[in-house]
């Protein structure tokens, strides 16, 4: 197990949908950002299926979502871009047609470091996240090789770490202590979620709210603190780290 990359001075994260990056590694993103580090995002779907309203308007989801994805990025502290590759819900794959805009990206971003979710956490269920996480590893080797892509008439790029959260066997551990209430913030931001992703009903009593809500913070400190127990820090996000790119 190790503990803590030397601070990057870009970061690439790339989830399936608006929220997963803060759930992974808002704790990171945030103490990177505070230190210097330029963090971008990177949405691959559309979050047009996350609602459980089935008379939810779906295009107005999508812009929503994206504002929230903005509005988390801010309350991290991250100073870089929010990309939305907007592929549809549900429905990611990970081809050559990914595989090409996430290479784009990576080498036109340039980041030191690249995360994403890992692609061979054993039962997952949600394909999406399968398919992120595999176009986070496909998209660095496809933009590290000169010959992969060369009409995107931009330099190839090598990252020197790959960092995926959620984690079948994690082996790196960030300390994220300090920055939990950024990454509580930008949670929180995602307000269209806070039902179906954080147990939270806008639509329940003051009270209510206040106790779901603080029940939610409550689960993610203790996760923060059992993966930071760890590597003996009070709060940390853990890792599988790939650093042989
Ligand atoms: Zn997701």
């Amino acid at each position: 197990m190790s503990l803590n990359l030397r601070t990057p001075a870009v970061a690439l994260a790339i989830g399936a949908h608006p929220d997963d990056i803060e759930f992974g590694a808002g704790g990171t993103l945030a103490k990177w950002s505070a230190a210097g580090t330029v963090v971008h995002h990177l949405v691959c779907t559309d979050g047009s299926k996350g609602s459980w309203d089935p008379t939810a308007d779906t295009a107005a989801l999508v812009v929503t979502r994206q504002d929230e994805q903005r509005a988390a990025a801010h309350a991290l502290g991250a100073t870089g871009q929010c990309v939305f590759l907007g592929w549809p819900d549900g429905e990611l794959t990970s081809d050559l047609r990914q595989r090409w805009e996430l290479a784009y990206w990576i080498r036109k971003l340039q980041p030191t470091v690249v995360l994403g979710h890992d692609p061979w956490k054993r039962y997952r269920l949600h394909p999406d996240h399968r398919h992120a996480g595999l176009l986070a590893v496909e998209g660095v080797v496809a933009a590290r090789d000169p010959h992969f892509f060369p009409e995107q008439q931009l330099p190839h790029h090598r990252p020197d770490a790959l960092l995926l959260f959620e984690a079948d066997e994690p082996d790196h551990v960030e300390d994220v202590a300090g920055h939990a209430d950024a990454k509580l913030a930008a949670l929180h931001a995602h307000t269209s979620q806070l039902l179906s992703t954080m147990g939270i009903d806008p639509q329940a009593t003051p009270t209510e709210v206040a106790a779901q809500r603080a029940a939610f913070d409550q689960r993610i400190l203790d996760r923060l603190a059992e993966r930071g127990a760890v590597e003996n820090v009070a709060q940390g996000e853990s890792f599988k780290l790939m650093d042989d790119l």
